[in-house]
């Protein structure tokens, strides 16, 4: 993690984390949630439609497009990106009065959010969660099978893309086993708790 000049770390932040889709972001992220239930963990809008098992405002809240461009349009949303043809965004409110009350934040986001979180908030800290493997990451886009083969071509694509930024960020976790990458992420987002 980022160090202040001292050398201690400084004081609860924003995570973000990223990475291609399929390399087991939602996995990762739910296994620090269990192993941390004080960490915030954002919420983001999104005009996609639910996945089987998905709850609004849980996984997502579900929203139309006019409401997405309105929450735009107001400065609702500390940042927002079209993927593969739907829009998401991350209320802006709920990650700025956690931070507020000292409480760490992590934002589970794709690339060009990334980016704008980069520039909004400087000192965030950027972790990218890479596969082991490339064939590891087609094979489990595949297997999902939530979705038909023009989406997954689609989303290899931008995969690539994707992988491509790792210099863009602060820290790459390699995910080649979701409790020990959820246990590397825990002393990302608490350097403190270790
Ligand atoms: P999925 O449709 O598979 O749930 O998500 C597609 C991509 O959108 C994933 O890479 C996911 O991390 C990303 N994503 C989810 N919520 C947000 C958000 O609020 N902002 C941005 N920029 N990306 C998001």
């Amino acid at each position: 993690g980022r160090e202040s000049g001292s050398g201690v770390a400084v004081r609860s932040r924003l995570t973000v984390v990223s990475g291609p889709s399929g390399v087991g972001k939602s996995s990762v992220v739910a296994e620090l949630r269990r192993l941390h239930p004080d960490i915030y963990f954002s919420v983001s809008v999104t005009t996609r439609a639910p996945r089987p098992g998905e709850i609004d405002g849980a996984h997502y809240h579900f929203i139309d497009r006019a409401e997405f461009d309105r929450m735009v349009e107001a400065g609702e949303l500390l940042e927002h990106a079209a993927y593969a043809g739907n829009c998401y965004g991350t209320p802006r409110g709920p990650v700025e009065a956690a931070l507020a009350h000292g409480r760490p934040a992590v934002l589970e986001i794709e690339l060009q959010g990334a980016r704008q979180v980069r520039r909004a908030m400087p000192e965030a800290q950027l972790v990218m969660l890479v596969p082991p493997s490339w064939d590891a990451l087609v094979s489990r886009l595949v297997g999902r099978g939530t979705e038909d083969e023009a989406v997954v071509a689609h989303r290899l694509a931008v995969a690539k893309d994707e992988l491509a930024a790792e210099a863009e960020f602060d820290v790459v976790v390699v995910n080649a086993d979701v409790r020990a990458a959820a246990a590397e992420l825990l002393t990302l987002v608490l350097p403190e708790h270790i």
